[in-house]
């Protein structure tokens, strides 16, 4: 049933390119960076392979440069969600029939085109899009998303080849078929890495996919577009439509053929989905598979062992690279108040020399945040630490949307470990600390444990093995991605597989096995070569 299994090509890590002065990576980005400006897009939803315009046309501004106007893209209703669930439903049996070699093939052909000839077209369109700097968009848009589909084919044919046993006069097999139905695909706007694996791994299990992406990310989504089908994605296999979540969701979770949600984005939005879809269970032929990467809080731990430099480093990175948008980033810390004074004057010392401002200067280490309700989120959060008697702001704390959504990388120090920015996410660039005694680091880690609802990131710094050894096993559930002596960022896929558990997901692994089996309803066949013709069994028999 699935041949040659092990002549697929091996999957490795896409090399990061530098964009150093004089590379050439650097003068192509730079270039593809003036074409975007120099153009307005129209970009239509791709149902079944057409292009679907509508009368709402919806501007699209880099979140760093509001009065630029990149393109327009259309927004759908209700009726283009149906339209596209139709033509996923149309295109499933000949997806399904695919022989897994040329579904593999389809998407080792789009990692060499996105590491290829895509590559500066999609980090040019994350970076204006998104507001990544080159480096951030370099590691997310072209390395993590070439990453995902070679090892996703890799972990497709570990998948396949396991087999049951067969006792003799017998044959078992297992075949992974995709499930019965379509899958809907609703992805953040933070990772276009994850806006391309959250459709592309059900479908490379030969599911066919309604996919939503969130409206701040839609320009560089339609670069994902055009590369699935230059890459050979069928059409109806993955349909993207721009309609708002709760309308889609309408459509999508009254649906009988409704079989899969893959989802990343917040908490809230997850448990009302999977709420809805409980609500509705007896309307699906099949019980739909969830699989939901969420919210994070994520924490730094220090012992007194630690290096105050390394820790303060941990912490900028940490914190404030894409503006503190990752799920991963670094939000609360706790550093014991021997190295304190260290920290403390390293991690201002360096966000003076940290700059923000437009990523199309590459002396920019940040950008602006993505949109006017997040400026808003964070600049109420600063406002509020600023005359909060239990907060004390050691860095940054301004934020200005007169060009953009700027928001200054902002460490408030609290004496309270439960204050409101050591619990929320707020998905932004601010870092609240905790100094605790250092001799009290047992019971802070405790505190570490129970102060978020999430478990998706943590690190802990420390040249005590013993207190190491200790936190890592105290902090068990703390995490799904556990660092020791490294910042909580930066998950690299095949080596560091990625998601948290608690409130944070259902910690299916992206970019893992574990994630790929999700995708597949097995069916046991088992054959028999010389079948009995007799009902009665030996036992039966006295003499
Ligand atoms: P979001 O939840 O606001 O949006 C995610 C998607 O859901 C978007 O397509 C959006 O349009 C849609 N949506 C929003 N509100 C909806 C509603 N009421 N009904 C239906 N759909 C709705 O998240 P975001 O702002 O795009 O991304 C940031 C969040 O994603 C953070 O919470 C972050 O921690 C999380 N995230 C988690 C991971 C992970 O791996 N755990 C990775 C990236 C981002």
């Amino acid at each position: 049933m699935y041949k040659n299994l092990e002549s697929v090509p091996k999957a490795y890590n896409e090399p990061v390119k530098s964009y150093a002065p004089g590379s050439p990576e650097k003068a192509e980005l730079k270039a593809m960076l003036s074409e975007l400006k120099s153009q307005e897009i129209e970009i239509p939803m791709i149902i079944g392979g057409k292009r679907i315009t509508t009368d709402q046309k919806i501007e699209i501004h880099p979140p760093h440069d509001l009065k630029h106007t990149l393109g327009h893209f259309y927004r759908g209703g209700a009726e283009h969600v149906a339209m596209a669930i139709d033509a996923a439903l149309k295109a499933a049996e000949s997806w399904a029939r695919m022989p897994w070699e040329h579904r593999a093939a389809i998407f080792l052909r789009a990692a060499d085109l996105l590491a290829g000839p895509y590559r500066a077209r999609i980090n040019a369109a994350t970076m204006l899009c998104q507001s990544k700097t080159a480096h951030q968009a370099e590691i997310d848009a072209a390395c993590e998303l070439a990453d995902f589909f070679r090892f996703n084919v890799q972990y497709m044919t570990e998948i396949y080849s396991q087999q049951p046993s067969s006792d003799k006069g017998m044959w078992n097999r297992l075949e992974y078929r995709p499930l019965e139905g379509f899958v809907y695909a609703l992805t953040p706007f933070n990772f276009t890495s994850i806006a391309g694996n959250l459709q592309t791994a059900p479908a490379m299990m030969g599911n066919v996919v309604v996919w939503k992406c969130s409206n701040t990310q839609v320009y560089s989504a339609k670069v994902l577009m055009d590369l699935f089908e230059e890459a050979g994605v069928p059409a109806g296999v993955i349909n993207l439509v721009f309609v708002s979540g709760p309308v889609a969701g309408k459509v999508v979770m009254e649906h009988p053929d409704f079989a899969g949600f893959h989802f990343t984005g917040s908490t809230a939005v997850f448990q009302q989905i999977w709420k809805t879809i409980g609500t509705n269970i007896a309307k699906y032929k099949t019980y739909p598979r969830i699989v939901g990467e969420t919210g994070g809080k994520d924490f730094v731990f220090a012992h007194k062992s630690s290096n105050a430099e390394q820790v303060a480093t941990a912490l900028l990175r940490g914190a404030f690279e894409f503006q503190g948008q990752k799920c991963s980033a670094a939000s609360r810390a706790y550093i014991p108040d021997n190295i304190w004074p260290a920290v403390k004057e390293k991690l201002i010392a360096d966000l003076k020399t940290v700059k923000m401002g437009d990523v199309e200067d590459f002396t920019n280490f940040m950008g602006a945040v993505i949109d006017k309700a997040s400026f808003d989120k964070l600049s109420m959060y600063i406002d509020n630490a600023l005359n909060d008697k239990e907060t004390e702001i050691i860095a940054g704390g301004g934020h200005d949307d007169s060009v953009g959504y700027f928001i200054e990388p902002t460490v408030i120090v609290t004496t309270d470990p439960h204050y409101v920015t050591m619990e929320e996410e707020l998905f932004g660039p601010v870092l609240t600390i905790y100094v605790y005694e250092a001799e009290k680091w047992e019971e802070t880690l405790e505190v570490v444990d129970t102060t978020s609802i999430y478990a998706l990131t943590g690190a802990i710094f420390s040249n005590d093995r013993y207190a190491t050894d200790y936190a890592v096993d105290y902090l068990s559930q703390a995490a799904g991605n556990f660092y020791i002596n490294d910042k909580p960022t930066g998950a690299v896929v095949g080596q560091q597989p990625f998601g948290g558990a608690r409130a944070s997901g259902t910690n299916d692994k992206a970019g893992s096995y574990l994630n790929m089996i999700r995708w597949t309803s097995p069916r046991t066949i088992k054959e028999t070569f010389d079948p009995p013709k007799d009902y009665r069994y030996p036992f039966m028999i006295e003499e």
